[in-house]
């Protein structure tokens, strides 16, 4: 059945390297997306689609926001969360509701949809937007991000580059390197030539960090994140290049009152470490987490699973 609603529509305020403590807003259905990128860490996308949907109303979404930010302090609300954001038909609404509300706003996009005027629109009163772009060819495209049959490696870059020339606010552009897939030397030069041609704010090489929907995703050998680096810094300058290779620490997790409810709407849009959970829980006062975790895992809401040696919890829906 397709959930037009999110299963919930904020979560957090979890840390982010970019963002520092950002609440994240969830407004398109689990897995609703336009790509279906290899390094995913929700799993593989259930409903890949370039329509825009309807879902929780605008003022539902600042409610939402406003119950937490009266209660902690964020420096982001951001819309993420369990599919593509820009699916959003109501975007625009909702960030301008959020933004009355006296909180930034940042939104996460796979960029797919920026050719599109209303999305565009929609996003123009965001201060800080972040697209991404992982091929410098049509093939690498199709192999890495699997994207929705109408949108073509060309479309999405006359977007990106039409929306980079409008936007105001902070431009971003994460760029996800995966080992054997889109690394190589001539992939690099094709993507630092369109990229140069981009007006954005900062460029983040990046590797996936989590597990990914498909398990031989692996991460990039850093040797080719700074291949990579160094070449952007070259074209655009070393200023508008960052690297975004390290997981995330422990700090910045709040947790609701209901303990459970909290690490499980965490976890069903970003894998959490093993060792992060416990301490969060630890600090929100539960005795012993271990035992909670492994009662979640148990009775089939969370999965434990391993990635490059390290133990995540992951919410089971999403690896059914
Ligand atoms: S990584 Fe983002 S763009 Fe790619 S499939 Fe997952 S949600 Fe969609």
């Amino acid at each position: 059945v397709k959930r037009l609603r999110p299963r919930s529509i904020v979560f957090g305020p979890v840390a982010s390297r970019r963002l520092g403590r950002s609440l994240g807003i969830n407004v398109v259905p689990y897995k609703t997306c336009s790509y279906s990128c290899i390094y995913c860490q929700l799993g593989e996308t259930t409903n890949l689609t370039i329509d825009r949907v309807d879902g929780v109303s605008p003022e539902e979404v600042a409610e939402a926001v406003e119950r937490i930010v009266k209660r902690v302090e964020v420096d982001f609300a951001t819309f993420v969360g369990e599919g593509e954001p820009t699916l959003y038909s109501r975007l625009g609404k909702a960030i301008e509701l959020v933004k009355r509300i006296g909180v930034k706003v940042a939104v996460l996009t796979n960029g797919s949809l920026l050719w599109r005027e209303d999305v565009r629109r929609d996003l123009a009163e965001a201060n800080y937007v972040c697209a991404k772009l992982d091929a410098g060819t049509e093939e690498t495209f199709r192999r890495v991000n699997r994207p929705h049959p109408a949108l073509s490696l060309e479309r999405v870059v006359e977007g990106l580059r039409e929306f980079s020339k409008s936007f105001s606010g902070f431009f971003g552009i994460q760029i996800m390197l995966v080992e054997g897939v889109n690394d190589s030397d001539s992939e690099l030069e094709k993507m630092v030539s369109i990229l140069r041609e981009i007006d954005a704010d900062r460029f983040y090489v990046s590797i996936p960090t989590r597990p990914t929907a498909l398990s031989w995703a692996r991460p990039a050998p850093m040797e080719r994140v700074s291949a990579l680096a160094k070449a952007l810094a070259r074209a655009v300058g070393s200023e508008r290049v960052a690297l975004l290779t390290a997981p995330e620490g422990p700090d910045g997790f709040y947790l609701g009152e209901d303990v459970v409810e909290s690490i499980v709407s965490i976890t069903a849009v970003h894998p959490l470490r093993m060792d992060l959970a416990e301490e969060v829980l630890r600090r929100m006062g539960v005795e012993n987490p271990r035992k909670l975790i492994e009662k979640l895992v148990s009775s089939g809401v969370l999965k434990l699973v391993s990635y490059r040696g390290v133990d995540y919890l992951i919410y089971s829906r999403r690896r059914g």
